[in-house]
C-alpha cells in the first residue's frame, strides 16, 4: 500500500517535471506526522530517504525507535518556539522553518554548545491569512545579511506554503511569487533547495519552480 503510494507519487513528480521541461532532481520528503513507527518504516524500506516532522515531543518519541544503521535526514516543517530550539537542534537534520531573525540566532547559539552547523530553511509568507507563520518577503535581505555572520547555521533553501483551495490550480500564483523571492536570492547567495508543494498542489508547484515536496497524506493515507 505505502510502497504503491510512492510509486504513484514518484511517477507524477516526474510527469509534472517533464510537463514543466526540467532536469533538475526533485527531492521527496516523507512527511510522518500522526503516522505510526512501523508505516514509517515501511516508507523507508520502500526508499524513503528524507522524513517531515512538525511537532518536537513526537519527533523525539519517534526517532528513538529507528534503527542507527538507516540514514534518514530528518526535516522539521512544522513552527519552532524558541523554547524548544535546543531539542530541534539535536535532534532535526534541517529546520525548514525558520521564519525569524530571532529564531535563527537561538538556532545559531544551541548548535554552537553541541558543536553542529545546523542546516535550515527560511520559511517566507507568500499568502495574506493572518495564521500562517513565515518572514514577510520584504524581510529576506536583511534576514540573509544577519545570516551569512552567523557560524553554526546554514541556510540552504526556502520553504513556502499556500493557502488551501478547493482548486489545486489557484495556489499557482503564490508558487510563482515564492519562485521569484528564491530566484533574487539565489544570485547573491547559495540556496539549493525550494521547498514547496503537498499532497494537493505538489504537481503544480513543480511547474513553478518546486525542487523538494513535502507528501503526507498521499504517500500514508488519510
Ligand atoms: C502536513 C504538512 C505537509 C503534508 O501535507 P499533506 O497534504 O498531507 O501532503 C507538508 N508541509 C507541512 C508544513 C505540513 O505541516
Amino acid at each position: 500500500m505505502i510502497c504503491n503510494n510512492i510509486k504513484i507519487i514518484l511517477e507524477r513528480i516526474e510527469k509534472a517535471k517533464n510537463k514543466a521541461g526540467l532536469k533538475k532532481d526533485i527531492e521527496l520528503v516523507a512527511v510522518t506526522k500522526t503516522v505510526s513507527i512501523d508505516k514509517i518504516k515501511e516508507a523507508i524500506d520502500s526508499g524513503i530517504k528524507d522524513i517531515g516532522e512538525n511537532r518536537i515531543q513526537e519527533a523525539e518519541k519517534k526517532f528513538k525507535e529507528f534503527p542507527e544503521t538507516v540514514k534518514i535526514k530528518k526535516h522539521l516543517i512544522g513552527h519552532l518556539q524558541t523554547n524548544k530550539v535546543k531539542k530541534a537542534v539535536e535532534l532535526f537534520d534541517l529546520i525548514q522553518s525558520v521564519d525569524s531573525v530571532y529564531l535563527l540566532e537561538e538556532i545559531n547559539r544551541q548548535a554552537e554548545k553541541i558543536k553542529k552547523i545546523q542546516e535550515c530553511f527560511i520559511e517566507i509568507k507568500i499568502s495574506e491569512e493572518e495564521t500562517k507563520y513565515g518572514l514577510p518577503p520584504a524581510e529576506l535581505e536583511s534576514f540573509m545579511e544577519k545570516a551569512v555572520n552567523l557560524k553554526n547555521v546554514k541556510i540552504t533553501g526556502i520553504m513556502a506554503l499556500a493557502p488551501y483551495f478547493e482548486n489545486p490550480e489557484a495556489t499557482r500564483p503564490y508558487f510563482k511569487q515564492a519562485y521569484k523571492y528564491f530566484s533574487l536570492l539565489v544570485t547573491h547567495y547559495p540556496l539549493l533547495y525550494l521547498s514547496m508543494g503537498m499532497t494537493d498542489d505538489f504537481e503544480i508547484a513543480i511547474e513553478e519552480g518546486s525542487n523538494m515536496v513535502r507528501i503526507g497524506t498521499g504517500i500514508f493515507g488519510e
